[in-house]
């Protein structure tokens, strides 16, 4: 599975920059968002006349993913800007992007206005989704009628489909019950199509567990990075868990066994600086954690995307190997992933 790594435009740490302190050769695709160029009309048009790949400084072994924004518009209030985007597509060339727009039809609305919004999902799908816009479609009580949609209209046919929507049914105060659901979400749209589905916004290591399981071809994340700046830290086959106090964001609290998997851990920070690298404030000097420094927040977050890539590595030769069967139950800890991961291969046909 193709872990496409989120970020946020000319934020640190740089990656996918071989000059960087922090390059990490692993990543093979990043996704920036639309939205983050539109605020900036400056970046916007210097993308656009030297291509997104030459402005983000790429080489040529890392696939970018442009995503089109609409969340982060919707949730501004914003119009969507259709023919900025597609302009912008034409010209900075990225090598994957969705439709110009899509619209979720939150389950808190009126029938009636969801049904507005999934029918304009629709119009774009119909319109972009044969110009090779990627198709997208959402999870929740409209899916069964997008996939029907997709299916009347020949879309099933697209090389990819993108499934969104995802993100407030994982936070959801329902619980397992929504994660069973996501889970379902996932295994219906794939079941329905053969070509690669891409599954937005999800990769904590749970959440890459179940993604795999289910087959699925390609997901992205920015989760590596929120968790740093909230002093939290990705330990294999575990969630995560808080390694400095910041904000007033409390995680479960590291423990000793805990901290011996980290002095064994060869991403970069900690091989660089340890323990006490990890725990460093997100500012310099500060113990208020305010300022401008980013040590502590770079280095948790290289910590956390290594070890997210390396997961996904070892999931998939797992799963490839027949092994991952018998591994997830020993390498996998908590009481809920398990039985997750267990219904996600039980859907998946493979029990
Ligand atoms: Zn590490």
């Amino acid at each position: 599975m193709l872990v496409v790594v989120g970020t946020q435009l000319d934020q640190a740490p740089r990656f996918w920059d071989r000059s960087s302190e922090w390059y990490l050769p692993q990543v093979t695709a990043m996704m920036v968002s639309y939205a983050d160029f539109h605020k900036s009309k400056s970046k916007r048009r210097a993308a656009m006349e030297i291509g997104l790949r030459g402005y983000l400084g790429v080489n040529d072994r890392i696939l970018v993913y442009l995503d089109n924004g609409s969340f982060a518009f919707w949730r501004k209030g914003m119009e969507r800007p259709i023919n900025e985007y597609i302009e912008f597509v034409r010209e900075a060339k990225p090598d994957w992007y969705p439709i110009p727009a899509d619209y979720i039809p939150h389950p808190q609305l009126s029938t009636d206005k969801q049904r507005v919004l999934f029918d304009q999902t629709m119009e774009m799908n119909l319109e972009y989704g044969s110009q090779g816009f990627v198709p997208v479609v959402h999870a929740g009580d409209w899916l069964e009628e997008y996939l029907e949609a997709f299916q009347r209209y020949g879309l099933l046919s697209c090389a990819q489909i993108a499934l969104g929507g995802l993100v407030p049914r994982l936070l959801s105060s329902r619980g397992s019950k929504s994660r069973r659901e996501v889970v379902d979400a996932i295994k219906q749209t794939n079941e329905c199509f053969n070509g690669g589905l891409h599954v937005f916004g999800i990769g904590g290591l749970g959440t890459l567990h179940l993604a795999a399981s289910l087959g699925v071809y390609s997901i992205d994340s920015v989760g590596w990075r929120n968790r740093a700046a909230r002093g939290l830290i990705l330990l294999p086959g575990r969630g995560e868990r808080s390694v400095v106090p910041l904000g007033n964001w409390r995680g479960v609290e590291i423990s000793q066994a805990e901290l011996k998997m980290i002095e064994t851990c060869k991403c970069l920070a900690c091989k660089r600086y340890g323990l006490a690298g990890l725990r460093a404030w997100n500012a310099r000097g500060n113990s208020e954690g305010r300022g401008n420094g980013t040590s502590g927040f770079n280095r948790r977050a290289i910590h956390n995307l290594w070890t997210l890539l390396r997961e996904a590595d070892e999931i998939d030769a797992k799963l490839q190997s027949g092994e991952y069967y018998i591994w997830y139950r020993q390498h996998v800890t908590g009481t809920i992933l398990p039985k997750l991961i267990e219904y996600a291969l039980y859907r998946n046909g493979n029990f």
